[in-house]
């Protein structure tokens, strides 16, 4: 797949898709980690002497009033400091004003676009990919780049649109994510053990089929560990229960008995306890102790990790050990560790595990995708 290394970008018009989906409160940038982490891609570009055309979505634009709270306009300064370098913020999508601005543009130049999702309004031409809006964006650039691994499970004009029609490579990010997450998924070294957890089975029971066959222990914990347990005629009270997985549970631990590890011990708003030990009015909220040293002594022979999906409902502290146990064991071994999913990402880092990890997936729905084997579009329409 080509990268943008393999462009010569002097003098060119190079259009990077980015991520700066970023929260924003009354106008403020209250984290700016995906700005930060789209620098390198942009920088290069501009070392490179290319005149710079950022696009990116922020939220989602339903009714006209979304847009004074989805403007791009505060990341635009925050990405003036971060570059040390004036941005040039175009306060729409289309027309005249945006193709003077790129017509004037300079070797090294950045132009930051209005929110792609602006075109949303009224026929969600941005999200449902229409056609003359890819081919619109795609005749403002000579290249383009993308390097929003977030929105790459979408087709979107900004993706799969401009890319349909414009020559394409990925950049830095999306690289980045490709290079530790396929290599540990298809081809990795054993033995290879998944960690999962969250919620809800069915949000990953696409993720559950493919690694399955891929995997050689599956370690789960989280609220979607009750649904197993409910499966295999266990009380769990009131905990999490996905009424509608409860046969897809039975079946997949039928076949694969040996390869699936569920909780031994589990923390209740009372106890903790064996799981055996639940009563009818509690709720399993986090693995127990036991549980987290059993999970370990697989760990602790592992050659790949992935982790998706927090084992315990770590917004809370006193249900958090289990998730903190996860990482201190995953801290102290060698092997291949990747962590994906939004939650996991956020846990991992507010926790201060960071740097344990080999990898960190960024996007959230675009790693559980590539997680349960599929091609990401954005992705997918660069080859
Ligand atoms: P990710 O975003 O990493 O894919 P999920 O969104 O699937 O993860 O799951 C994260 C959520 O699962 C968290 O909000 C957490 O509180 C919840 N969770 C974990 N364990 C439990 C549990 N035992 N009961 C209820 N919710 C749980
Ligand atoms: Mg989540």
């Amino acid at each position: 797949m080509k990268t943008i290394r393999d462009f010569d970008l002097n003098n060119k018009k190079v259009i990077i898709r980015v991520d700066f989906n970023v929260p924003i409160k009354d106008g403020v940038i209250t984290d700016d980690t995906r700005i930060k982490e789209s620098l390198k891609t942009i920088n290069y570009a501009i070392d490179n002497n290319a005149k710079v055309i950022l696009m990116s979505h922020l939220g989602r634009i339903k009714e006209e009033s979304d847009k004074l709270k989805n403007t791009l306009k505060p990341v635009s300064v925050r990405l003036s400091e971060l570059l040390n370098k004036q941005v040039i913020f175009v306060p729409t999508t289309r027309g005249e004003e945006l193709e003077n601005a790129i017509n004037n543009l300079n070797n090294g130049d950045v132009l930051l676009m209005e929110n792609t999702r602006f075109e949303d309004l009224p026929d969600k031409k941005e999200s449902k990919n229409n056609e003359e809006l890819g081919k619109y964006w795609a005749s403002l650039g000579d290249v383009y780049i993308n390097d929003a691994f977030g929105t790459a499970h979408r087709a979107h004009a900004s993706n799969v649109g401009i890319a349909s029609n414009l020559e394409s490579g990925i950049g830095f990010l999306i690289e980045k994510e490709l290079d530790n997450l396929l290599p540990a998924i298809n081809n990795p070294s054993r033995p290879f053990t998944v960690i999962l957890g969250g919620a809800k089975v069915s949000d990953k029971i696409g993720v559950i089929e493919n690694l399955v066959k891929k995997a050689d222990y599956i370690l789960i914990g989280g609220g979607m560990a009750f649904t197993f347990l409910k499966a295999k005629g266990i009380e769990i009270g009131k905990s999490l229960l996905d009424e509608e997985s409860i046969d897809f549970c039975k079946n997949i631990l039928k076949e694969n008995e040996s390869k699936i590890i569920l909780p031994i011990d589990v923390v209740t708003e009372l106890k903790e306890c064996f799981i055996t030990d639940i009563t009818k009015d509690e709720t399993g909220l986090d693995i127990g102790s036991k549980t987290v040293k059993l999970f370990k002594q697989y760990l602790d022979s592992s050659k790949t990790i992935i982790w998706n999906g927090p084992v315990g409902m770590f917004e809370e502290d006193r249900y958090s050990n289990g998730t903190k146990g996860i990482c201190e064991i995953l801290k102290n071994i060698e092997a291949t560790k990747i962590a994906g999913g939004g939650d996991t990402a956020s846990a991992v880092k507010n926790f201060g595990y960071e740097e344990a990890f080999t990898h960190i997936s960024t996007g959230g729905g675009a790693s559980l995708e590539l997680l349960e084997g599929k091609v990401l579009p954005g992705i997918d329409i660069i080859k």
